[in-house]
């Protein structure tokens, strides 16, 4: 099967073939390094891209029970985060051959690391009205502006970026999205601390930054359209538990990738989407036993409540990547919305079982888990688009309902009101 991309197999198949290959491949001794190679040249980062970009062309069903045995096995997943659940899709499905030659396998085997300069401090759920200019200078563009809340920036080595190239055209027809190097004297990468005590996300600075003609994804001033693309994989992701980060982080910046694989297997791992839906249920059963509370109707109701939730979460993540004809076009941003219920469905039964100890932190276990859970589950209600801007999505595009009031969409952008 392998890189064949026999979409007809079925998941017990699938679940044998990567059994055996993990068999064959796995070492305690392996760095993640090489273990990601071959993760790569497998087909198995990410099985549901196609093979002709390093994928295996699976559908969701396929790729989620590829990576399901990973994690059953106990080895490293793959080299999960912005680069695996963004860039490559996008540059995937948008990018020209070049672009997907350069940036698609180093992504898939963890060498390199991204993050998505998209937010800015006045363009969060209005994104379109992003301030950050980009201007012309011979091949290259010279990019000024701010960037906040960009996950993983500091040990970044690529972003993608969006800018305003056209001042004069309509907010959302004068963007340009580019791939920018962040390693470079016009960025400087300012860490914001969370409240879960992380500094996952950053602020961005960019002056007079340096990005290649070349580099431009898609059409000059067509950037809003890729944008869109990369924020439709983040809903899909976000709802399927794409909002995870791998254990070991990719790129050379972090320093993880010549350590031993083995060494991250374990770790705290990701908080939010299906494919962590069965690690948290055990963890709940399993406080409940510990609480001695297994009998009472009010926590069974709860951990039973979690339970459908995951199913449904799981369910919707295979039906976002079902035969195009079958869709509404909006399973991503239920997913999404869907998400952001579990968790706290989730959070709120563990802290039925917590009481006063929910509101410390590291406790050993899976109390100091969903402590954790805690404190990160404001976030899923806004990241990817926030779940009230997934509404309005949900509402204009596939239900046909009035756009929002606001000046005529081909008003230029320089003559709007500002925030
Ligand atoms: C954990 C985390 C990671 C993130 N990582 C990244 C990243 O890597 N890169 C990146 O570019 N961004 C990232 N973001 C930013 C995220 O995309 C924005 O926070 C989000 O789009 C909301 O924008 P905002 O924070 O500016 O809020 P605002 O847009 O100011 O919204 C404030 C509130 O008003 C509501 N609201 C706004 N407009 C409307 C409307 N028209 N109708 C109804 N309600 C409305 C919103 O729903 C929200 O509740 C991240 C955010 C989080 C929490």
């Amino acid at each position: 099967m392998g890189k064949q991309g026999k979409s007809r197999s079925t998941t017990d198949e699938v679940r044998a073939e990567v059994e055996r290959w993990i068999e064959a491949n796995w070492s305690q001794e392996i760095t993640v390094r090489d273990w990601w190679r071959r993760l790569a040249d497998a087909g198995y980062s990410s099985p549901a891209l196609s093979p002709d970009v390093g994928g295996l062309g699976w559908p969701g069903d396929l790729a989620a029970t590829a990576m399901a045995t990973l994690t059953k096995a106990r080895v490293l997943g793959p080299p999960a985060g912005l680069g695996l659940l963004l860039a490559a899709p996008t540059i995937a499905a948008l990018g020209r051959p070049d672009q997907i030659d350069r940036y698609v396998r180093p992504i898939l085997d963890g060498t390199e690391a991204w993050c998505q300069l998209f937010s800015e401090p006045q363009a969060g759920s209005d994104l379109a009205g992003l301030q950050t200019r980009a201007e012309r200078d011979g091949d290259e563009w010279i990019v000024t502006g701010q960037k906040v809340w960009s996950s993983t920036a500091r040990t970044a080595d690529l972003a993608m970026l969006i800018a305003r190239t056209d001042p004069d055209a309509p907010k959302r027809r004068g963007i340009t999205y580019f791939v920018m190097e962040m390693d470079q004297p016009g960025v400087e990468v300012r860490p914001l601390r969370e409240m879960t005590g992380r500094a996952v996300f950053n602020e961005v600075f960019l002056d007079e930054a340096r990005v290649r003609h070349t580099d431009i994804v898609g059409e000059l001033n067509e950037g809003w359209r890729v944008a869109n693309a990369t924020l439709a994989f983040e809903r899909a992701g976000a709802g399927h538990g794409g909002a995870a980060f791998a254990a070991a982080r990719p790129g050379g910046r972090a320093g993880d990738l010549d350590r031993p694989a083995a060494s991250f297997v374990g770790g705290s791992g990701p908080i939010s989407g299906a494919a962590v839906g069965r690690r948290h249920l055990k963890a709940l059963t399993e406080l409940a036993a510990d609480r001695g509370r297994t009998a009472d109707p009010l926590v069974r109701q709860a951990i039973a409540g979690v339970r459908s939730d995951y199913d449904l979460l799981r369910l919707l993540g295979w039906k976002a990547k079902a035969a195009p004809g079958t869709r509404t076009g909006a399973e991503g941003n239920i997913a999404k919305i869907f998400n952001s219920q579990a968790v706290a469905n989730a959070r709120d039964a563990a802290n039925l079982l917590l009481g006063p100890e929910g509101q410390l932190v590291d406790s050993e276990g899976s109390a100091g888990m969903f402590q954790e859970m805690t404190l990160f589950s404001p976030a899923p209600p806004i990241y990817a688009g926030s779940d009230q801007i997934q509404r309005n999505v949900i509402g204009e595009r596939t239900l046909g309902l009035p756009r929002e009031p606001g000046p005529p969409p081909d008003t230029p952008f320089s003559e709007l009101p500002t925030n």
